[in-house]
């Protein structure tokens, strides 16, 4: 990684003035960047991964000395479960994806999944146990079949064509104009916010990892849309162990458990039902979404007498 980050440093330098056509490149850049500050241990053992368990204990972190984003995060996930993260910009959500990615160390207490601190493991192994399903799905300027290989270089046709039905995304795959050698990206067939997350399920569902983590998009799609992909993700997500970064919290009643973090720390925590009980932060956050929808449905049928 050293060798390659040199010319591309070089590289940088003209950047700017082609930007927008490298956006697959940016985001090597970024992984790059942040690769920089974590470094496999010499002897480092690969990470066994049997049942996907985590563990949070007394996790603080500052991407920088001087602040402190993450305080004594604890919480713990057993193989299989749920867990959703709920809290408002900035509280550290994302941040809490990142560390587990080993993106960046912890600075005190740890991060260990089914028995082993993440630090001590190598990184490839790690990343190997792990599925991402982020917000925004950066797509390379190539195939939509090799887009959703990329979750398994290996994987023969009648795989991706099985992740891709399981992804609900393989009848849309049948009207492109080259079907699965239809390019796509900034220099081919656009898609869809919604068809770029489903692309992600399917190289997720290809990859078949143990723990999956889920950035739940922020910008609503249309209401059946939303559906087929909550029954994909259901899929993806279906014995294994995951965390979501939960914006719409309908999509989250039925986690096993709901961690409210705010500022850095986990101010409530529990199930949907009790944490409305509590009356605290959820709650509120819950009632102002619930306005939200009852506003839009106001104006929607207002729309339909006019
Ligand atoms: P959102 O819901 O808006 O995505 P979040 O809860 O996921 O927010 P994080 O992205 O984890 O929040 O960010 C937590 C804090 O860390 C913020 O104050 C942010 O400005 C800061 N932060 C995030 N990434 C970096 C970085 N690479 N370097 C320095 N500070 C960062």
């Amino acid at each position: 990684i050293i060798q390659l980050y040199v010319p591309l440093n070089w590289f940088g330098t003209y950047y700017r003035q082609i930007q927008k056509n490298f956006v697959d490149m940016e985001n090597m850049f970024e992984l790059m960047k942040e690769e920089q500050e974590v470094i496999d241990a010499p002897d480092a053992p690969d990470l066994v991964c049997s049942r996907g368990g985590i563990d949070f204990s007394n996790v603080t972190f500052g991407y920088s000395p001087e602040k402190t984003i993450l305080k004594n995060v604890t919480f713990n996930v057993s193989p299989g479960k749920t867990i959703a993260i709920v809290g408002p910009s900035g509280a550290g959500k994302s941040t809490i994806m990142r560390l587990l990615f080993r993106f960046y160390d912890v600075t005190s207490g740890a991060i260990v999944i089914d028995g082993q601190n993440i630090k001590t493991v190598t990184q490839a192994s790690l990343r190997k146990a792990i599925g991402v399903v982020p917000q925004d799905t950066v797509l390379f300027n190539q195939t939509i079949k090799y887009n959703i290989k990329y979750g398994r270089i290996n994987a023969d046709d009648s795989e991706v064509i099985l992740a891709s039905r399981s992804a609900d995304i393989h009848e849309k795959i049948l009207t492109f104009p080259q079907q699965y050698e239809t390019q796509v990206g900034e220099r081919g067939l656009r898609l869809s916010g919604g068809e770029k997350q489903r692309v992600a399920i399917a190289r997720t569902i290809l990859k078949s990892p143990q723990i999956v983590l889920l950035d739940e998009a922020t910008s609503a799609l249309d209401t059946s849309t939303e559906r087929n992909i909550q029954a994909a993700l259901s899929r993806v997500c279906a014995n294994k162990t995951t965390i979501i970064i939960a914006h719409r919290l309908s999509t989250i009643i039925h986690a096993d458990e709901i961690l409210v973090l705010k500022d850095g720390e986990i101010i409530e925590r529990g199930r949907h039902e009790f944490l409305l009980e509590e009356n605290g932060l959820y709650a509120e956050m819950w009632n102002q979404q619930l306005k939200n929808l009852e506003g839009e449905k106001l104006r929607d049928e207002k729309v339909f007498e006019e």
